[in-house]
């Protein structure tokens, strides 16, 4: 194939967007220490001797923080069992507002894992086939709907079958104030299916680029659509564009970013990497959809880092950070979370509106 001659003198922003993607790994390494070191803490029954429970656990609590967000559309209140799930849920979307879906390729730790299978699976691949490995586009398009598929659960789940009164009702239930632990509890004590199920998915990212990502994370999908509301895309100047198609080799979503003008993709992720791949100055940037100037690189890293942290900053400082579920409210929920079971159908949402309704105080769906 002809070299192309590199006539762009930009300095790459990937080096930045790794030391970005590493720097939330390690905070979710240190969430994840001291959480351990607190649910231990638990077992003496003791409040005295109860550790730090680090909020930012509620980052891994995105249905519970989807509810958070609802009820607060519907009463204005920040519920305050998970607040910090609220608060990092709204900078992640504020994120996506601005700059797309950059959230999956710059802070998620598993767009990150991600992205490691996915170099070392097109790395193997180049070598056999002297190509990636991409899904026929036949199998690809439905596939890609799942993910929608599995938010639109979610969303008819909360948004339309649930009322402020059954929101508040889960909310407030033993099940949801320790969410955190029983998440815990899953991966400490994974059972062999879970493993099974995470084996399957970790071989067919090495083949298939990104697959979680692309075809199942429901957070993914959401924060596509609010993508797509945002008022900076890629652009490609087709005048100044040598046609060399490395921008298209580049992108870890399969854009063909060198046949439009605008990428306008649910896919994007503003990584950045077909920009950095662009050997013309100037051909391919981010811009804002209206209006010629472009984004520096730089601005894009502060910036994607920059509104998340404002917004969390916010929320530390409105009080809306730290749980209130107490120490005591922890050791005795704990002793009976294997009771605590969490809705499982719409049947189960239905029930909970009628128990909220008739003031019930019982926990939603303590099995018997
Ligand atoms: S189009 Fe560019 S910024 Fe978007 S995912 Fe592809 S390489 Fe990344
Ligand atoms: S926009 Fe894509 S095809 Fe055009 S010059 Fe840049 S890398 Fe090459």
């Amino acid at each position: 194939m002809k070299k192309v001659q590199n006539r762009n003198n930009e300095k790459p922003i990937q080096k930045y967007r790794l030391w970005v993607q590493a720097g939330f790994v390690l905070l979710c390494i240190w969430i994840g220490v001291e959480f351990h070191l607190f649910v231990e803490s638990l077992q003496d029954g003791n409040p005295s001797t109860v550790g730090y429970r680090p909020p930012g656990v509620e980052g891994f609590l995105p249905i519970s923080a989807l509810m958070s967000l609802y009820y607060f559309f519907l009463t204005g209140e920040i519920h305050q069992a998970h607040p910090a799930g609220f608060v990092i849920l709204t900078g992640i979307i504020s994120v996506s507002f601005v700059f797309g879906k950059a959230f999956c390729s710059w802070m998620c730790p598993i767009g990150f894992l991600s992205e490691l299978i996915g170099d070392f699976g097109d790395k193997v691949a180049n070598k056999l086939f002297k190509k990636r490995i991409k899904m026929p586009k036949i199998l690809d398009y439905p596939l890609r709907s799942l993910k929608y598929l599995l938010l639109a659960f979610f969303v008819y789940s909360i948004f339309f079958a649930m009322t402020a009164a059954s929101l508040k009702y889960f909310l407030d239930s033993p099940y949801n104030l320790v969410a955190d632990v029983k998440m815990y509890l899953f991966f400490a004590d994974i059972s062999r299916f879970a493993l099974i199920v995470i084996a399957v998915l970790f071989g067919l990212s090495i083949v298939f680029r990104n697959f979680w990502c692309r075809y199942l994370c429901p957070y993914g999908a959401l924060l596509g659509i609010f993508s797509l509301l945002s008022p900076n895309k890629i652009k490609r100047d087709p005048v100044s564009c040598i046609d060399c198609g490395l921008c298209n080799k580049a992108c870890p979503s399969f854009i063909k970013v060198d046949r439009v003008q605008t990428v306008w993709s649910d896919e994007c992720s503003t990584c950045m990497s077909c920009v950095d791949a662009c050997p013309v100055k100037d051909t391919l940037q981010l811009r804002p959809l209206f209006g010629k100037s472009k984004i520096n690189k730089k601005y894009v890293a502060l910036g994607v880092v920059g509104v998340y942290l404002i917004i969390v900053t916010l929320g530390i400082l409105t009080g809306n950070w730290q749980t209130n579920i107490t120490k005591e409210q922890y050791i005795i929920h704990q002793k009976k979370i294997e009771s605590l079971g969490h809705p499982r159908s719409t049947t189960d949402i239905e029930n909970l509106n009628r128990q909220s309704e008739k003031g019930n105080t019982n926990a939603p769906s303590e099995r018997r």
